[in-house]
């Protein structure tokens, strides 16, 4: 394995989760429990109306999870949303939404897919045989083999090493309007909690009748 594949990502060793961040070091779990020291079911809202399309978050998650050239863990898409006179410009952040049962799983033959109980589909890259099945099948083109990482499938974990140290996740930190809302669904608080007590939300459109842990707030109508 190249230097670089040893800096990051999950591996299954011996029933141990080990997550590896980008400075090389490592932390261990028992597999299928929690990362962090408590438990939680990790999601994050985006506020369509906040984002201002900055990139600060991409830029932000490259840096950190450091994916092959021109390939991003997280995107920012320029869209349009109403007809003419009344058509708007919108940003929308991407990247894996954390299905709940997540299409890209049920395509790995060689079960190096998995969801933890924290709600984050994690990749065991010493299962990963790069085969690519799981690319095609997820329907929101959240993976990508990453040829940096020995050709194994690569996405956003959510940070998994950052919340292991109690931090959150690159592009949440990074995002300067507050675009995007961190919290944990079983124990919400703060403005994450406001969001789900308050807000219309909805999974990733078009609709594809999948539950996620990303959720979006749309954009308001009047907007400008
Ligand atoms: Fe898998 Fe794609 Fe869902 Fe992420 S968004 S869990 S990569 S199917
Ligand atoms: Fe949008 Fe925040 Fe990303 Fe900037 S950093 S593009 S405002 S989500």
């Amino acid at each position: 394995m190249g230097g670089a594949l040893q800096n990051r990502r999950t591996f299954l060793k011996n029933g141990l989760l080990v997550c590896l961040g980008a400075g090389g070091v490592a932390w261990t779990r028992r597999a299928g429990a929690q990362f962090s020291s408590e438990n939680h079911r990790w999601g994050m809202i985006i506020d369509l109306n906040r984002c201002t399309g900055c990139q600060s978050c991409v830029v932000a998650c490259k840096l950190q999870n450091r994916t092959v050239e021109n390939r991003f863990n997280t995107e920012v898409l320029e869209k349009e949303t109403g007809e003419y006179p009344d058509a708007r410009p919108y940003f929308m952040p991407t990247q894996c939404n954390q299905c709940d049962d997540p299409p890209c799983m049920e395509t790995c033959g060689e079960q190096a897919i998995f969801k933890m109980e924290n709600g984050i589909v994690a990749t065991d890259w010493s299962k990963c045989t790069g085969q690519g099945d799981c690319v095609d099948a997820c329907p929101y083109d959240a993976r990508f083999l990453d040829a940096r990482f020995g050709g194994r499938s690569d996405k956003c974990d959510f940070c998994l090493h950052r919340l292991e140290k109690a931090m959150v996740p690159a592009c949440v930190e990074a995002c300067a309007p507050k675009a995007r809302i961190w919290g944990d669904f079983d124990k919400p608080e703060g403005e994450f909690a406001d969001y789900l007590k308050k807000a219309e939300l909805i999974s990733r459109p078009p609709d594809r009748g999948i539950e996620t842990s990303v959720l979006y707030k749309w954009i308001a109508r009047g907007a400008s």
